[in-house]
């Protein structure tokens, strides 16, 4: 009996030694230093001009960018040229396609949509294995047709722009980790980053007028599938996590939890908002008088709208069985498909603010605490 157990504790033992090491949360030291070594602004300042000391991230992105236009293409390159500089291992999946769209200012028939997914792979990745899982960050970066000149910053050029922070902010860390790490960079979660083109509805928002990028990369990936050792598995089933971001660059925002099987990633990141507060790293708490109320958490995990959803490009991966973190603030940002929904109308704070909550609780779900420097 002695030996049967002394034995049981030995195997315990090496299988504790053959599993990942534990992915822990970052520690207020630790986003300090993230924050430190990676600061969001200038670059992502609306005003900040490209050309300037630093890429500006978000400033090119603030165009009008209707899908199939010369403005969409240029921010595409202003994508592809953000993580070619961040180095080679982002890979890039261009997903280009052609759909039928209803008839708008005089035209009609099809047009061309473009998806742009950037991966942070690991060392001798082998691109039809599948032991790598991703963690996958979205955005849509098309913007409305109508009204003529609609910017959308909210909607989606600041999300798109803070997931450009988070990549070239943990980049670094990640190869320092796998450097480290045999086992981590063997099979490992992954960071896949995903551009979205044709959120909006052309004409008027249906089933079949909205979510053209989406509605297209679901399909593929439910039908493109990968070696398992029992067998083969779909891309889509490769998703570990689908982080929506959408309308982010308003003050004030209150982003409820949509969906109670991903209700523990609502609750981790609200947990790193209130370590990024009480650290003292958030602009909205430091720039709030005494006199005026106290900042209220973006991210509310009691806030549940669980028998609720806003239509958008997790959708078509929802109905497929993917696991969804929502980040959208209810209600809208007042400036929501108007016209004032430009640079001019954004909090800096609120930017500030989205940028280092993603960014450091990214970073912990990567397991990449030990790795900031
Ligand atoms: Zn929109």
């Amino acid at each position: 009996m002695k030996a049967v157990s002394v034995l049981l504790s030995l195997l315990l033992a090496w299988i504790a030694a053959a599993l990942p090491p534990q992915r822990a949360a970052l520690d207020k030291e630790q986003a300090a230093a993230l924050y430190k070594a990676f600061p969001p602004f200038p670059a992502l300042d609306p005003h900040f001009p490209p050309g300037g000391s630093t890429p500006a991230l978000l400033s090119p992105i603030l165009i009008p960018r209707t899908p199939g236009s010369e403005n969409a293409s240029l921010v595409r390159q202003h994508f592809v040229d953000h993580f070619a500089a961040l180095g080679d291992s982002w890979t890039l999946l261009r997903d280009e396609f052609t759909a039928p769209v209803p008839e708008y200012g005089g035209l009609s028939g099809t047009l061309n949509f473009t998806n742009l997914i950037f991966r942070l792979n690991p060392p001798g990745y082998d691109a039809d294995d599948i032991s790598a899982k991703y963690l996958t960050l979205v955005a849509h970066y098309d913007s409305k047709i109508a009204p003529h000149g609609f910017i959308g910053a909210t909607d989606s050029a600041v999300p798109c722009a803070i997931l450009m922070y988070i990549a070239q902010a943990l980049t670094a860390a990640t190869r320092r980790r796998w450097a480290d790490d045999p086992w981590a960079a063997q099979s490992d979660l992954a960071l896949q980053i995903i551009f979205m083109d044709g959120e909006e509805a052309l004409v008027e928002w249906s089933a079949k007028d909205s979510l053209y990028g989406a509605r297209h990369l679901a399909e593929r990936w439910e039908a493109e599938t990968r070696a398992y050792p029992y067998g083969r598995l779909s891309e889509i089933q490769n998703i570990d996590l689908f982080v929506l971001l959408d309308l982010l660059g308003a003050e004030a925002p209150t982003v409820p939890c949509f969906f109670g099987m991903t209700a523990w990633a609502c609750r981790q990141l609200s947990d790193t908002e209130s370590m990024l507060r009480s650290a003292g790293i958030a602009a909205s708490n430091k720039n709030t008088d005494a006199n005026s109320k106290k900042q209220k958490n973006y991210i509310n995990p009691t806030n549940l709208m669980t028998n609720a959803f806003v239509d958008d490009d997790h959708m078509p991966f929802l109905k497929r069985g993917t696991p969804v973190l929502h980040i959208i603030p209810v209600p809208f940002p007042l400036s929501w498909h108007t016209i004032l929904d430009n640079g001019d109308n954004l909090s800096l704070d609120a930017i500030h603010d989205w940028s280092i909550f993603l960014a450091t609780w990214v970073a912990g779900y990567l397991g990449l605490a030990e790795y900031i420097e």
